[in-house]
């Protein structure tokens, strides 16, 4: 097989000096960590105050935990090493609590990132020949811009067409002949879906690969894209408190991803107990980033379940392969790549004052999309008032939720007493999403 490179020396070193690296780099990351109000607190009282304490890569250990919420917390500067004037870029994605979470980055930050992408794309055999049409949304989400600068810089024709308007879509794939796509599997799958009413049929497309990621999908429903699309699917990780895309993508030998080691330290840790677990055990994924200054992340828990694999890739890479995103340790919920917990709704529903107690939000599918459907009791008296004045509050309650969540979902409202109720711990969720 042909495997192509985008920097070889790097993509193949040998683990001492991977580790070598990322030791180099840690302590730098230290050195900006420590400029910021969060870690400074944080380091210190482990003993940590400067990049020396770092003498080995083991010494990452002591290092505390971040999580989401520290991140919350910290909104919007307390993580932020370095002045604003440097900052070129900020993205942020929405919170449980409406408290966003952001990310900032420097130039060099965005090159690096980029860089990053660069070698994911040639990774899975795509290049500067190649169309590549940009269906994830662009905007605060990383996921459009990060695999826009990362397919600028290998030098293919990128169309930043961003999410929805399937018509569109497919008319853009025929009048530019695309051959790279990059979307969620679940989009996808929805746009082939409207092949036929559009006239297409994938052999008349010149489509031949597409990177999918940002929600969970399973090594069949990959399977099923390649079928139906008549092309080839690469599964892509990031995280945009990781900097975005670009975490993690297959090569073409397409067995799980290379996890990009001299930019991330990776830790799979037993969720319950923090400790690390052996290569092959599934575990909640922890990463430090090794190459973002504006706003160093340490042992950032993801809460995404997953393992590495313990042997070597055959296309001769030596950065260890991720696993496919296995499922959450907590109860966020992706909605066609959207991430929605359901606290987020909980907290808007129960601010309108129609709203009685009891809810329950319900997801499935319906043709390839998600579908999202949210169901409130209301108070008697209310429910007897006429079809218009109901019709206003489910508009209100669907406007409401999605300034919150960003998607808009089905509103059903209930009469009261008619939704279940559960004895024990209330099951508010239902997600009766196939698991392929
Ligand atoms: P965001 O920060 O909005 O980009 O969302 C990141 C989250 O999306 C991750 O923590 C994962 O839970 C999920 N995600 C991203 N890429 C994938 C993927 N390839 N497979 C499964 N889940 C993914
Ligand atoms: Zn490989």
């Amino acid at each position: 097989m042909d495997i192509p490179f985008w920097s070889k020396e790097i993509e193949t070193l040998d683990r001492a000096s991977l580790q070598a690296i990322q030791l180099e780099r840690l302590r730098d990351m230290v050195s900006w960590a420590l400029k910021t109000p969060f870690y400074s607190k944080k380091l210190s009282y482990v003993g940590i105050r400067s990049p020396e304490d770092i003498r080995d890569l083991r010494d990452l250990e002591r290092i505390p935990f971040t999580t989401k919420d520290d991140l919350r917390r910290s909104f919007p500067k307390g993580l932020l090493a370095v002045e604003m004037t440097e900052v070129v870029r900020i993205h942020s994605s929405s919170g449980t609590t409406g408290i966003p979470t952001v990310i900032y980055y420097t130039r060099d930050d965005v090159d690096r990132w980029t860089d990053l992408l660069a070698r994911s794309i040639v990774a899975t055999g795509a290049s500067a020949q190649d169309i590549f049409q940009n269906m994830m949304s662009y905007g605060l989400f990383t996921g459009g811009l990060g695999l826009h600068y990362g397919a600028e810089r290998v030098g293919m024709a990128v169309i930043p067409i961003g999410g929805g308007n399937t018509k569109r879509q497919i008319q853009t794939m025929k009048d530019f002949e695309t051959t790279v796509l990059h979307v969620t599997p679940s989009y996808l799958l929805h746009i082939h879906s409207q092949f036929e009413a559009e006239g297409v049929k994938a052999g008349d497309l010149a489509l031949r690969r597409a990177f999918i990621g940002a929600e969970p999908h399973s090594e069949n429903t990959r399977r099923k894209i390649d079928d139906l699309l008549h092309i080839q699917a690469f599964n892509s990780y990031g995280l945009s408190e990781l900097n975005g895309p670009g975490v993690a993508f297959e090569c073409v030998c397409r067995k799980d991803m290379h996890l990009w080691e001299d930019a991330y330290v990776v830790e799979i840790i037993d969720p319950a107990t923090g400790r690390s677990v052996e290569d092959g055990q599934e575990g909640e994924v922890v990463l430090t980033n090794l190459i973002r200054r504006a706003m160093p992340i340490l042992r950032y828990r993801t809460r995404d379940l997953a393992f590495l694999h313990p042997e070597p890739c055959e296309c001769g890479r030596t950065h260890r392969r991720l696993s496919r995103i296995l499922g959450r340790t907590d109860d966020m919920l992706i909605i066609n790549g959207v991430n929605v917990f359901p606290s987020q709704i909980e907290e808007k529903i129960m601010k309108v004052p129609e709203v009685a107690t009891n809810y329950q939000i319900h997801v499935d599918k319906k043709g390839a999309l998600d579908r999202l459907t949210v169901k409130v009791e209301i108070y008697p008296k209310l429910f007897l008032g006429d079809v218009a004045k109901l019709e206003a509050l489910r508009a209100r309650i669907r406007e409401e939720l999605r300034s919150s969540i960003v998607i808009s979902p089905n509103v059903e409202l209930h009469e009261p007493g008619s939704l279940p109720v559960s004895e024990g711990k209330a099951k508010r969720v239902v997600d009766e999403r196939p698991k392929d």
